[in-house]
C-alpha cells in the first residue's frame, strides 16, 4: 500500500495537458492566466493632472515672493478628455482638471485649494517647482514591460488592470471537464422518503458543491446501482466527456463494488489502489489517455477528505494554478491524540489564530461515516505515521479547507 506522499505524487505525474482559450474580461473572473500579459501602452498614456486646479510654467514663477507676487492670466479650462493641442502662454495659466493632459509648455499644477484668484487671473505668491501633482507617462508601467504573469488568478483586480491595458480578452487556462458517478444499491434521493434498507445519497450533493464553489460545475452527475452494466455505460458515456471523472463508492473490496472492474474493462490503466490513510484507505486513481480517474471511496467523511487532499488540488493544477495545495500550517493542538503506526490520519479540525498564535482541536464524530462535525470544520491535522505521540499543545500539520468553506 502506498503512503499519503506517493500517492500525491502519483497523481502529480499524470496531470493531464491543460487545454487554453480566449476569454472575454468580463467572463475572465476565476480563471488562470495562461499568457504573460504586457502593456501595449505607456500608464499612464501621456502627462496628466493629479488635481482640479491651476497648470503653468514653474519658471514664470522664480521670483514669486508674498511681497512681490506674480500674476498669471486664467486662460481656459482643459478637462479630462480634452486633447492635448492647447499650449500654455507666457504668463498665462489654465484652469485643468484630474485627468486632463498636460497642455504643451506647462509643467506644473496648483491645486485648486492653494490658489489665489482674483478677477480672472491667478496669483502666486511663491516660486512652485517643476512636476507638482503631475502624473507622468508611463510611470506606472512603460510600454513593453510585463504586467501579469502565465499562472496567476484572475480576480476583480486583475480585470481592472487588463481593461486599463486596453485589453477586452485574454488567454487563460480552460476549466477541466468534470463528470461525477455516485453509486449504491441503498441510495435514495434527499426529499424522497426512505424505504428499508434505504439511506440518503449526500456525496454527489456535496462534491457537486464542492467543484461549484471551484467555479467548475460537473458536466453531468449520475447516479448508478450498483450494476456493472449501468455503471460500465455511465463510466464510458463520462471518460469520453471529461478530462476527470469522479466515481463515489464501490471502490472497496465488497462483492458488489464494481468499480474497478468495470473502469479495467473501459481501458483505464490503474495507477494506484488503497492509500495507508484514515479516512479514505481504498482511494483508487487511473488515467485513460487524457483523463483521470478517482473512485473515492463512499463513506462521507472519506468523500469529502479525499476530495480535498487529491482532487482538489489535481483540479487546481489542472486548471492552471501553479502553487501547491492545500496550504499548510503548523499549529499546537489542544488535546492529545493517538497517532496510527500504519497510516496518516486526516481529522476534522478547527484552527484558531489570533496574537496567541495558532492552535487547532479535533472536531467530535470523526468516524468516515460521519460528516456533520464538518459544518464547524476549517482543516484537516494530518497525522503521519511517522509521528510517535501527539501531546496536548505539540505541534501538528494542518491542512487548511478553501476559505469559503470555513471563517479562517
Ligand atoms: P462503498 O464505498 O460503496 O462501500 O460505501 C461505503 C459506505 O458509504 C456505505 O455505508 C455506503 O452506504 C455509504 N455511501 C456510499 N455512497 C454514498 C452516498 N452517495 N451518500 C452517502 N453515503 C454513501
Ligand atoms: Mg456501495
Amino acid at each position: 500500500m502506498i503512503s499519503f506522499e506517493q500517492a500525491r505524487h502519483l497523481i502529480e505525474r499524470n496531470i493531464p495537458r491543460l487545454r487554453k482559450k480566449t476569454v472575454k474580461i468580463q467572463h475572465a473572473l476565476g480563471f488562470v492566466l495562461a499568457e504573460n500579459v504586457r502593456a501595449p501602452i505607456d500608464l499612464p498614456v501621456a502627462d496628466n493632472s493629479a488635481m482640479d486646479g491651476f497648470v503653468l510654467r514653474s519658471a514664470e514663477t522664480r521670483h514669486a515672493r508674498s511681497g512681490k507676487p506674480v500674476s498669471f492670466r486664467i486662460r481656459g479650462d482643459i478637462k479630462a478628455g480634452d486633447k492635448q493641442n492647447r499650449r500654455v502662454k507666457k504668463h498665462e495659466a489654465c484652469r485643468i482638471m484630474t485627468g486632463a493632459f498636460i497642455p504643451k509648455g506647462a509643467d506644473t499644477v496648483i491645486p485648486k485649494e492653494e490658489a489665489i484668484v482674483k478677477g480672472d487671473s491667478l496669483v502666486i505668491d511663491q516660486c512652485i517647482p517643476a512636476g507638482r501633482h503631475i502624473r507622468y507617462q508611463g510611470e506606472e508601467i512603460a510600454r513593453g514591460r510585463k504586467v501579469l504573469d502565465k499562472g496567476s488568478l484572475i480576480h476583480p483586480a486583475t480585470v481592472g488592470v487588463l481593461a486599463m491595458l486596453g485589453k477586452d480578452q485574454v488567454t487563460v487556462f480552460d476549466r477541466p471537464k468534470v463528470s461525477l458517478i455516485t453509486t449504491g444499491n441503498e441510495l435514495v434521493k434527499p426529499g424522497s422518503s426512505l424505504r428499508p434498507g434505504q439511506i440518503y445519497d449526500s456525496n454527489s450533493w456535496m462534491i457537486q458543491s464542492a467543484l461549484e464553489n471551484m467555479g467548475i460545475p460537473p458536466l453531468r452527475v449520475s447516479r448508478v446501482k450498483d450494476s456493472r452494466g449501468k455503471l460500465g455505460s455511465a463510466a464510458d458515456t463520462a471518460l469520453k466527456q471529461s478530462d476527470i471523472l469522479i466515481l463515489m463508492g464501490g471502490v472497496s473490496v465488497g462483492k458488489y463494488d464494481y468499480v474497478k472492474d468495470i473502469l479495467k474493462e473501459a481501458g483505464v490503466r490503474k495507477v494506484f489502489w488503497k492509500v495507508s490513510q484514515k479516512p479514505g484507505k481504498p482511494l483508487y486513481f487511473g488515467r485513460k489517455g487524457q483523463t483521470i480517474v478517482f473512485g473515492l471511496p463512499g463513506n462521507p467523511a472519506s468523500v469529502f477528505t479525499c476530495f480535498y487532499e487529491y482532487v482538489f488540488p489535481a483540479l487546481r493544477r489542472m486548471s492552471g494554478f501553479r502553487g501547491s495545495y492545500p496550504h499548510r500550517e503548523l499549529a499546537r493542538i489542544r488535546t492529545a491524540v493517538k497517532p496510527d503506526q500504519k497510516k496518516t490520519l486526516f481529522l476534522k479540525a478547527k484552527i484558531t489564530i489570533n496574537g496567541k498564535g495558532k492552535t487547532v482541536i479535533p472536531l467530535g464524530r470523526q468516524s468516515s461515516h460521519m460528516i456533520s462535525s464538518l459544518q464547524d470544520a476549517n482543516c484537516f491535522i494530518a497525522i503521519p505515521p511517522s509521528r510517535r505521540t501527539v501531546r496536548k499543545g505539540q505541534r501538528v500539520r494542518v491542512d487548511l479547507l478553501p476559505a469559503r468553506n470555513g471563517d479562517l
